[in-house]
């Protein structure tokens, strides 16, 4: 980048914008992070995610975080199973040789939280809008403050975010599914028939309609989701996730027939239950280039979860966007140059996530699901080979 520092802000503290913050530290440049969420012990983060060697793995090892995200990676975690909903097993791979290790949110969001120096973030700053000014800067409005100005702006606050309206027209729409999410904690020692059901890494079971899918956190937790083509208002009127034995059994009555193995993953759930209609912007959602405006992760590309490549899109997103800036003389082409490219990128994985969506808990979706796998198995089969030769 040129010796003249511009003033750079991240909206965002997810895995995005914290990759993005710490590959422009470790550059020697500074960035202001600002996040809505008032300290990094606000909320657990979530579930599991696996990081893909050429995206989520490649960003941590360009952030120089490797050492530390083996530390975290678990590995052993990578199986998959599938069930029919009269309990009767489809697909069972144990394999764990593979290169997608799961890791748990809370600990990938430490993991770059404590790679940034202490004061690097400022917590409890939700974004009200961004201002721009006459000079062609921006300023960033916040409930009882004003930021700025800064030269460039950077949305990296997920699926609503406030910084998109300046380059798109564009809303995440909802996809016909929604996820109610569940718990299970202590799985190994207080549920064993549900953790050898479960197995090590996901599990899924479908039907018309309707499906139960569950994955293996760290500290033998098990997330679940109920996941249902319905009405997006439909799960707020039928759920009320502030009476669990309520939930429960709104639930058991919604997957009534399906066998008693199954079921025994919702009557064995905690009392934290959460509805998540799933959104999404269109596929090839592009914008025309706004000096000193940019996305990256969900806020450029929200998609459904189904292909699991969220957060590996969002981090690779800050390698290229933290590479075109390091390595020019004209920020303002730099960003240019990592929207046509990230455009062009994230056509093909938002591409399957909504063929996913659309096809998922259909009358072909088992038939997919089994195909999907086969083709993942045969890509790591033909990985490992050119690997031995
Ligand atoms: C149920 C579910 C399961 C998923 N499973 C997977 C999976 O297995 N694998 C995978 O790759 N992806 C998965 N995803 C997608 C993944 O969560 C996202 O793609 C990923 O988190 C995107 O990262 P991000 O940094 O762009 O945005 P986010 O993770 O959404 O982070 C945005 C940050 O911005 C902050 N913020 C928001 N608004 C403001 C504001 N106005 N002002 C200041 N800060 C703000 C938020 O608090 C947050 O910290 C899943 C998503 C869902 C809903």
């Amino acid at each position: 980048m040129s010796s003249n520092p511009i003033r750079i802000a991240i909206v965002g503290a997810g895995p995005g914008g914290l990759t993005l913050a710490r590959l422009l530290h470790v550059a020697g440049i500074k960035t202001s992070l600002f996040e809505r969420e008032s300290s990094a012990t606000e909320r657990p983060q979530g579930g599991t995610l696996d990081l893909h060697a050429e995206s989520g793995q490649l960003a941590l090892a360009r952030a120089g975080l490797t050492d530390g995200f083996l530390r975290i990676a678990r590995y052993e975690d990578q199986g998959s199973r599938l069930y029919a909903s009269d309990g009767r097993l489809l697909l069972a791979d144990d394999d764990m040789t593979g290169d997608r290790p799961e890791v748990d949110r809370t600990a990938l969001r430490d993991l770059l939280l404590q790679s940034l120096p202490p004061d690097a973030i400022a917590w409890g700053s939700s974004l009200r809008e961004v201002a721009p000014r006459e000079d062609g800067r921006y300023d960033l409005v916040f409930d009882d403050t004003r930021e700025g100005p800064f030269d460039l702006v950077v949305g990296a606050d997920g699926a609503w975010s406030r910084v998109r309206p300046l380059v798109s027209r564009y809303q995440p729409q909802y996809s016909g599914l929604t996820f109610i999410e569940f718990g299970i904690d202590d799985v190994d020692t207080q549920h064993p028939a549900l953790s050898e059901l479960v197995g090590r890494g996901k599990m899924g079971a479908e039907s018309i309609g309707r499906s139960l899918m569950v994955l293996r956190n760290g500290n033998a937790h098990l997330r679940g989701y109920a996941i249902f083509r319905v009405p997006v208002e439909w799960a707020e009127r039928r759920f009320d996730v502030t009476s669990p034995s309520a939930m429960r059994h709104a639930l058991l009555g919604e997957f009534a027939g399906w066998a008693d193995a199954l079921l025994d993953l919702i009557r064995a759930s905690n009392d934290q239950f959460a509805l998540r209609p799933i959104h999404a912007l269109p596929v090839g959602h592009h914008w025309t280039n706004r000096a000193g405006i940019t996305l990256l992760g969900d806020a450029a590309h929200l998609m459904s979860p189904f292909g699991g490549e969220g957060v590996n899109a969002a981090m690779l997103d800050a390698v290229e966007l933290a590479a075109h800036l390091v390595g020019s003389k004209d920020w303002r082409e730099a960003v240019r140059a990592y929207e046509a490219g990230m455009f062009v990128r994230v056509a093909q994985p938002a591409g399957e996530a909504a063929e996913a969506a659309a096809t998922e808990l259909s009358h072909i979706s088992q038939e997919l699901t089994l195909a999907h796998h086969q083709a993942y198995m045969q890509m790591r089969a033909a990985a490992s080979d050119s690997a031995t030769r």
